[in-house]
Order: C-alpha cells, then structure tokens, then sequence
C-alpha cells in the first residue's frame, strides 16, 4: 500500500463492506496496513479516535474507527439533522419529553432498576424490576408493611387495622409499584403470604369460596398456606407468621410491569444484567442473542473538573483532542464555553476547564486526589501557563459504563429488533445500518424502535433522516 491510501480507503467508506472486513483488526492495525505516515496518524487521527472511543488505538476495532470518522466528517451531509441543545437538557428536553408522556395519560416510574422479562414463546409479556424488600409488623393495633426500595432508596408503608382482616380469610394489600401481599388471621395468629406468582410473576388473586390463590396469566393456583395445585408454578408462595417485630416476616417480591411493546434503553452494565438473568430461562435459540450480549465489554473514562486561579492564554483553542499524553485525551476550556460557567467565572475570577481521562481501568481504583497527581505532568505540560497556578476546586466524574468498541465486538451487537417479536433495544450500543454514533446513535435506534411498533400497529413509520451510509468515492 502506498500512503494516501488511508484518505481513499475513508472516502471510499461502504458500511456493509467496511463492517465484514475491518472489524477483525484494530486502528494501529489499520494505520500499518494502510501505511499512514506516523505524523498523520499521531496528528490527526489518534486524536479523533481517543476523543471518540476513550479507549486504547491497539484494542478499538478498525470497522468502528472507519464508521466513526465517516460519520463526524465526511458522511454527516446531506439530510442528516443534528440540533445543538443551547441550554440545559433537562429544562430542554427531558421535562417536555416528560410532559408529554404524562398529558396523554402515560406513567413514569423514575428509579425503577429492570433485571429481568417475562417471557411467553416468542413474546415478552413483562418486565420485572429488581427485588424490593417487603417488612410485616404487628403492633400498635394493626398490621403495618413496609416496602424499602434499596434502587429509589425510598420507605413507603401501609397499615391495616386487626378488625378488618376477616377471620379464616385472607384480605389483599396492593402496595406502589403493582406489588401485592395478602394478609390473613387463622387461628388468632396473623398470617402474610407473597402475592407474587412464582412462576412468572403476576400478581395472584385470593378466592374466597374456592379456598385458593389464582393467578390470572398462565393458570397457576396454590392453597390457602401456599402450596402448588395446580399449573406451571414449581415452588409454593412465600408465607411468614407476623408476631411482632421479627425479620421472619420480610417478604422480597419483585414488581412486574406488563405491556404489548417493550423498549430497552439501558446501557450496557444494565442489558448486561438482564441478559444474565435471561440465558437461564430462554431456549437455545433466543439464548444465543443473550450470551453475545453478554460478551460485550465497557471501558472506563473519568471527567475531571478543575478550577485554577488562573487563565490559560487567552489565544489556546478552547477546545483539544490530545495524542501525546497517557491519560488526557480531550480538554475543554469551560470558562469560555459555557454560558453559567463563564458568568462564575466573571465573579470569582477562576477559570475552569474540564479534562477527560480515556483508557483508565488501570484508574479505577485510585483515590481523587491520586489521580489528581497522576494528571498533574500533563497538565503543566498542555498548559505551561497553568504550571505555577492554584487548583482551588476540583470534581471528578467516573464512567465505568462507557460503551467499548473493540475489535470483534461486532457481530456480537445485537440489531433494534430483539428476538422477541414485541421487544426492542436501543442505545448505542445497539447495530444498525445506518452509520452514527454515540447519542445519535440512542436517538436514530429508538425511532427505528419506534417505526416497528407503528408497523406493529398498521400505522405509518416516520422517516429517519440519517447521514450517508457511502462515502462519495465509494465503488458501485
Ligand atoms: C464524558 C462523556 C462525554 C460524552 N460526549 C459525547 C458527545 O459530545 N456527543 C455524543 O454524541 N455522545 C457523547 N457521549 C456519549 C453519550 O453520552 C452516550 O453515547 C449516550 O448517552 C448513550 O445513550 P444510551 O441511551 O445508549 O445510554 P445512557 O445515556 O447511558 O442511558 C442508559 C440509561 O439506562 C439506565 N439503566 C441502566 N440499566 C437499567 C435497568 N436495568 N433498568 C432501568 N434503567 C436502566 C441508566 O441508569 C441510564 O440512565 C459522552 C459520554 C461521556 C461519558
């Protein structure tokens, strides 16, 4: 290869071709075969790749490099619509967004954790969020559950007086989140039983007369003191006696949310905790989907913020992409970026910039103020100016859910379509077609999720305004 080819292997970028063939090898892979002169490679796109990928150039995958630098700088043409969010996004675009769900009667139930689905063939009847601890107290007069959700870290409770709880009976106690417990009085003693199915998790029904719990979903029944009659269930419901203030009566239940269409849009430490729930109970077909998943990796990046006592000079580009150093990879001059820092600034006379750290697992570990060291050299050495300056602030920020793009992982990405037919992933972790990255990439996979639902339901899909997925040298 003759150097120059690297420009027209990137011109030439073809996504069904360039992913078959260059996810095998890695970026320094790339730049060796391509014979890209070492100055280009260091200057140019090092740079890009780190402030990208925040991962090491000998681990990322060469087809991801390729998509990537298509997408930012030769295939973002054309219809492709990128709005820039002048403000804050949570005023912006989560609240509206928020706004909008809650008019038209939709629910949120913000801190929920999701670890694993409820599954029926090829169809995903529920999800089930993660495990909250349930308490049943006697005193005072009444029974008094408590629920603590340790994901919302949140206590809520209810309490049922002794008289309204029917003698030989059982009385049901919905309680937030569709989780139900039954609470009964035999005998003089108070008695409380799960109302979790143990089969799939749907919430049960008591019948009176039947002397049962009926689960409406697949038909399972237990007895009145919890034992298996009937259905698929295997284990019989939980069921403690409430003497008083024991732990004997701690009930864990996990809520289900049922629906027609589910959309995932977790990162990946979260798919990845539900496709290890879900390989224990998929078949092998659908399986498979979940073990890739699960060979998925992510890499750490921590954002640190400083505040100096001192300018930097004022002609520095407020914004680097850096090649040279071990650990920074990009800085931002926040003093003369944003808006709100750049009025704190004007008050207190500090300057503050921001450094990302890429490829840090080795960083992991080490305290703030390490790590603060360990940055120190590479500070002075991009800011000669700052050498002698005070840091009078600092924040740091760690990441250790960032997607990973290395070499191989591919094929292992599963599409927006799971394989469930009313179950959908999006984030950008996901494949497409369509070359885009990071946010955009959570934005165009779930309006591709969105599109199936709307075919699901014989109405029309939106159009998805996306960059080229050619560059203009690209043959046929
Ligand atoms: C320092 C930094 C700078 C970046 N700069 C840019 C940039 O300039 N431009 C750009 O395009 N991208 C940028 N990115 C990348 C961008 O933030 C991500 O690509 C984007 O947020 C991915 O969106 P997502 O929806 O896939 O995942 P996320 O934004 O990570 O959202 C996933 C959400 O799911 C939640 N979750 C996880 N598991 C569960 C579960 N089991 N149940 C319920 N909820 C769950 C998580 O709490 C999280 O809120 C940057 C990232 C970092 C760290």
């Amino acid at each position: 290869m003759k150097s120059g080819t690297i420009g027209l292997l990137i011109l030439g970028y073809d996504k069904k071709r360039y992913d078959k063939w260059f996810d095998k090898i890695s970026f320094n892979d790339l730049m060796k075969e391509y014979d890209t002169p070492e100055n280009i490679q260091k200057v140019f796109f090092e740079p890009f790749m780190k402030a990208g990928f925040f991962a090491d150039e000998g681990e990322i995958s060469a087809s991801f490099f390729l998509e990537l630098f298509h997408f930012y700088l030769s295939g973002n043409i054309g219809d492709f619509r990128c709005y820039h969010i002048g403000g804050n996004p949570q005023e912006k675009v989560i609240e509206p967004m928020m706004r909008h769900f809650l008019d038209r009667g939709g629910r949120i139930n913000l801190g929920s954790e999701i670890e694993n689905l409820m599954v029926d063939g090829d169809t995903v009847k529920g999800v089930y969020e993660k495990s909250k601890e349930i308490y049943v107290y006697r005193y005072d007069g009444g029974i008094h559950i408590i629920k603590n959700d340790p994901v919302e870290k949140s206590v809520s409770s209810k309490k049922i007086l002794l008289q309204d709880i029917p003698e030989d009976d059982y009385i049901k106690a919905d309680l937030e989140g569709d989780q139900t417990i039954f609470i009964g009085f035999f005998g003089g003693e108070v008695i409380a039983v799960s109302g979790e199915c143990t089969h799939a998790g749907c919430s049960l029904n008591w019948d009176s007369v039947k002397r049962r719990f009926l689960c409406p979903c697949h038909g399972g029944q237990f007895s009145e003191d919890g034992g298996v009659l009937n259905g698929p269930p295997q284990n019989p419901l939980k069921i403690f006696k409430v003497n008083g203030k024991s732990l004997e009566s701690q009930i864990v239940q996990s809520a289900v949310y049922n629906g027609d269409y589910f959309i995932i849009a977790a990162d990946m430490p979260g798919i990845k905790r539900i496709s290890s729930n879900m390989i224990k109970n998929s078949d092998a077909e659908k399986r498979g989907e979940f073990e890739r998943i699960l060979k998925l990796k992510t890499n750490t990046c921590i954002v640190v913020r400083i505040w100096f006592n001192k300018s930097t000079k004022p002609d520095r580009n407020p914004v680097g992409f850096v090649s040279s150093y071990k650990y920074i990879t990009v800085y931002l001059i926040l003093s003369r970026l944003n808006e709100d820092i750049k009025e704190c600034s004007k008050i207190t006379g500090l300057h503050c910039i921001e450094f990302i750290i890429s490829g840090a697992s080795e960083l992991t570990d080490i305290s703030d103020e390490g790590l603060l060291k360990v940055i120190s050299p590479e500070i002075g050495g991009l800011f000669p100016e700052l050498r002698d300056a005070g840091m009078i602030d600092h924040s740091f920020m760690r990441h250790d859910n960032y997607t990973f793009f290395n070499k191989g992982s591919l094929n292992l990405r599963p599409p927006v379509q799971s394989v469930f037919k009313n179950l959908f992933y999006t984030g950008d972790w996901v494949y497409t077609d369509i070359p885009v990255f990071f946010m955009e990439k959570a934005v165009i996979t779930a309006k591709i999720a969105a599109n199936y639902i709307l075919s699901h339901e014989g109405a029309m899909p939106n159009n998805i305004y996306s960059p080229n997925s050619r560059g203009i040298l690209s043959w046929t």
